[in-house]
């Protein structure tokens, strides 16, 4: 019995590796192959536009009063008629966020009055030096849409009195 206990036991070993050989291998040969995230994934933030080119973002600094790592920095400007990035009467002249202090909780994201900052697919984060590790807005908003003109925009007086759109429930 004390001889064939391990025999066995050495023979079940030998069978798992067996098996595991003609298994599909799980390696993902990163960066060349990239896995796709869950559609809850939260990544880098990403500040949106709507399709006409203006800036979600009213510059009100909710996200930053939610945020429970102090890492959002924001600093708002009026907007003019002529000079227009946002609808309504401010826009986030600076907006910075210390990808050091984030946590990736989403409380940024659940606190936006207007849908502006989605914590995105993008995990791709590396720095080499502090500084680098503070993304500026620059950073952080999407591309102007193929079809829409770029921030400021010139518009028509009275066109975009209400900062906040109407807005449906999320769904997810
Ligand atoms: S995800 Fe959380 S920690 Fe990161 S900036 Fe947003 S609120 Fe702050
Ligand atoms: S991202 Fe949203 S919550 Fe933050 S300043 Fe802009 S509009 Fe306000």
């Amino acid at each position: 019995m004390r001889v064939v206990e391990p025999v066995v036991e050495l023979a079940r070993g030998l069978w798992t590796t067996l098996r595991m050989m003609f298994d599909k291998p799980v390696t993902i040969q990163y960066p060349e192959q990239k896995k796709p995230v869950k559609a809850r994934f939260r990544g880098r933030h990403v500040l949106k536009r709507y399709e006409n080119g203006l800036e979600k973002c009213i510059g009100c600094a909710l996200c930053a009063a939610a945020c429970p790592a102090d890492a959002i920095f924001v600093e708002s400007s009026e907007n003019t008629d002529e000079e227009r990035y946002s609808p309504g009467d401010r826009y986030a002249s600076t907006y910075e966020i210390n990808m050091l202090r984030c946590i990736f909780c989403g409380f940024c994201e659940d606190a936006c009055p207007t849908e502006a900052i989605v914590l995105g697919d993008q995990y791709e984060l590396s720095f080499t030096d502090r500084r680098q590790s503070i993304y500026p807005k620059e950073m952080l908003i999407d591309p102007v849409p193929a079809d829409a003109r770029p921030t400021p925009q010139k518009t028509e007086p009275g066109v975009y009195t209400r900062s906040v759109p109407e807005m449906k429930d999320p769904q997810d």
